[in-house]
């Protein structure tokens, strides 16, 4: 099994249906031996999400927590041709950028062109890093096209462990696709990430549900960029981490 260094993709109660706070997130990871996590609550059109103003003073939250680095970041909602529910200078004072496809946000996406399109556009923003569960058995997508985007555009694809939850009714992931993703990804050389999705802070770092992929994809850990918290922040930060080697 893979181990990862960081969760690029967790919740807290401002995201109006996760249960945690930024600090219990990051004991938690910090127990599990973690290193970093991202808080990336959804956008603000999610229902029950934060206003705008919540992304503009995640500044007053420490870098390090319980030994853990925060990365400050949002789960933005892809809208009607990859539009992103933040303002462009909002999301350029964060320091990560995620998007996904969600329901009830506000698009009028209803096909396969049309949800593999909205996404692409997403990727070609230079904002965004990372697409969130690419993979969704609610929206259907082209996903060598996907993958070929995210080459282009430099883009993380993610392979989320909480579409497989065994204690939700129903699962967002469709594992033959995810797998064939991960096998795609690795011809193309995309980086992958495999993240919690943490709507609760016992979940932070887990991804077990993910153990059948990565063996039938043959995952190894130089296919995935979060098993790494160095790897990681020299690929998103290249100029500040070579300058500072902090971050
Ligand atoms: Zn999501
Ligand atoms: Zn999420």
């Amino acid at each position: 099994m893979i181990k990862i260094e960081a969760d690029l993709h967790t919740h807290t109660v401002s995201s109006g249906h996760a249960y945690s706070t930024v600090d219990e997130l990051a004991r938690s990871a910090g127990r599990k031996g973690l290193k970093l996590i991202a808080i990336t609550d959804h956008g603000p059109n999610i229902p029950g999400g934060p206003h705008e103003y919540h992304f503009g003073n995640l500044a007053v939250i420490p870098d390090r927590i319980s030994g853990v680095d925060i990365l400050k970041g949002i789960e933005a909602n892809i809208l009607d041709n990859g539009r992103l529910d933040l303002p462009e200078e909002r999301l350029k004072a964060l320091d990560f950028v995620a998007a996904g496809l969600h329901e009830h946000t506000g698009h009028n996406l209803s096909s396969r062109e049309e949800y593999t399109g909205a996404i692409i556009r997403a990727m070609e923003n230079p904002l965004v890093k990372m697409i969130t569960h690419p993979v969704n058995v609610n929206y259907p997508v082209d996903i060598e096209k996907i993958v070929r985007a995210a080459r282009a555009n430099d883009v993380i694809l993610e392979i989320n462990a909480s579409s497989y939850s065994p204690v939700k009714k129903s699962q967002r992931g469709i594992k033959a696709l995810d797998t064939k993703l991960c096998q795609l990804a690795k011809r193309y050389k995309v980086p992958l990430s495999l993240n919690s999705d943490a709507h609760y802070h016992a979940e932070v770092g887990q991804i077990e549900t993910l153990e059948e992929i990565i063996k039938k994809a043959n995952l190894r850990e130089r296919d995935v960029i979060n098993v790494s918290r160095e790897r990681l922040l020299s690929y998103l930060y290249p100029d500040r981490y070579r300058k500072k080697q902090i971050v």
